[in-house]
């Protein structure tokens, strides 16, 4: 089969034979039979309905809206989740290599079907039976879409110190602030919004609940325009003394701060999926670049460089599938052990896309190519889901913990 770029983009068959090529057996021996036939439906669906819509969502600024439902009416919207709640009750590991084949088709689609499970998985966690029931659904199959509200203007990595405010009233609490950088935003239905209760109280005030779009007091701003990941929205979320009900406390009062923690080892698998899933597209293209421009005679010194770049993904693609399993099977998981699995696997989607953009030289700089999208769309995975520089904070934490340990 001859392969173009063109046609890689836009002929589900190409697509799906070029990117065959780089799967790798000795990540693959490691996945169950269901994990596979989740990456088979996954590269299936992303080559007819997201790979050929992502240069133009891109080139246009225009949300991912109709890829996010081809993904959601296959069912891979849900995952994670028990089958009650909408669900296909699968592992991370399903969910990771299902994210690594969204991101390679198209990044930005990549991060709001992240953002739907990123808004779900809160409600699951610390939610009540009937929250889950109102909110988890409708994130699931795509008929809402859902938020995760925890950075602000003055507070992002230094979450405890958020200023969002919820005061008591007699029905439950009166919410006011800001958050900003909200992927979804600027339309979520649902919003979990984490506000601190008492600010001199820091982490034991953070408190997490569920927040209507379409409430009174609720606004989204107008999407931000970006460097990458163009066919999501990024948005601010202003609250004005908007009402929230006493049901839809998430967990309890105080207690957000676990809530944050135990979503964040969720996004940053979504994050290191996205850093494999870049690097393989930006491999991708240069083999169907070369090709396109040196038949079956690629200079040595580019087969070289797409040797070391096959390691770098096979390296990167186990690291997240063994990480993604820890947190399927083991509970003490730790934030240092996660943060290695983020920080090198986001760092991997942008070195791969300077990689690739070296090596194809000025075609690297073309937009119909896809590399300099690979570039631009990788650098924000190595700033959000915590930037990796905390995660070296948290990596080096549990080293020098443990050196201590020693003497
Ligand atoms: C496209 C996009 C989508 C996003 N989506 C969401 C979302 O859906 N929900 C949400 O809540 N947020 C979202 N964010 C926000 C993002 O998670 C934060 O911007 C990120 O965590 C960084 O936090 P900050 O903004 O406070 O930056 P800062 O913490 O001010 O970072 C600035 C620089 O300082 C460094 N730094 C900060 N503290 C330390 C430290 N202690 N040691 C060493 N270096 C440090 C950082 O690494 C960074 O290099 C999104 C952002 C973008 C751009």
């Amino acid at each position: 089969m001859s392969i173009d770029l063109l046609a890689m983009a836009t002929d589900p068959k190409a697509y799906v034979a070029l990117h065959a090529l780089l799967d790798e057996p000795a990540a693959d021996i490691s996945l169950t039979v269901r994990e596979r036939d989740i990456r088979a439906l996954t590269r299936e669906v992303v080559s007819r309905e997201v790979a050929p819509r992502a240069a133009e969502l891109d080139a246009t600024h225009t949300f991912a809206h109709d890829s996010v439902q081809a993904l959601a009416a296959a069912g891979l919207c849900g995952l994670i989740f028990p089958e009650h709640l909408g669900g296909t009750g699968d592992t991370n590991v399903a969910y990771a290599v299902a994210m690594e084949e969204i991101t390679a088709g198209c990044a930005a689609t990549s991060l709001v079907f992240m953002t739907q499970m990123h808004a779900a998985y809160p409600i699951f966690i610390a939610g009540s039976e009937e929250l889950q029931q109102q909110y988890i659904p409708g994130l699931l199959d795509a008929s809402a879409y859902g938020s995760l509200g925890i950075t602000e203007p003055d507070a992002g990595s230094d979450v405890a110190s958020m200023t969002t405010t919820a005061t008591p009233t007699a029905e439950g609490w009166s919410l006011t602030g800001q958050k900003t950088f909200i992927t979804t935003g600027d339309r979520a239905d649902v919003i979990i919004c984490f506000a601190t209760v008492d600010r001199a109280r820091k982490r034991d005030g953070i408190t997490a609940f569920v927040v209507e779009g379409g409430w009174d007091g609720v606004t989204g701003g107008q999407p931000f325009h970006k460097m990458g990941m163009n066919g999501s929205s990024t948005a601010e979320l202003f609250f004005d003394h908007a009402s929230i009900p006493r049901r839809n406390l998430l967990g309890e009062e105080g207690k957000g701060w676990s809530v944050v923690m135990g979503s964040v080892v969720k996004s940053r698998i979504s994050a290191a999926a996205q850093g494999v899933g870049i690097a393989r597209s930006a491999y991708a293209r240069t083999l169907a670049c070369l090709k396109m421009l040196y038949g079956n005679k690629i200079p040595d010194e580019h087969v070289f460089a797409l040797a070391d770049l096959r390691g770098k993904i096979l390296q990167g693609r186990l690291l997240l599938h063994s990480t993604a399993r820890l947190v399927d099977t083991d509970p003490g998981v730790t934030p240092g052990q996660i943060g290695v699995m983020k920080q090198s696997c986001t760092d991997l989607g942008f070195e791969a896309s300077v990689e690739a953009a070296r090596i194809l030289g000025p075609y690297g700089d073309l937009a119909h190519i896809g590399v300099e999208r690979c570039l631009r769309d990788a650098k924000i995975t190595q700033i959000y889901d915590g930037t990796n520089e905390i995660q070296r904070l948290l990596i080096g934490r549990e080293t020098t913990r443990s050196l201590k340990e020693l003497s």
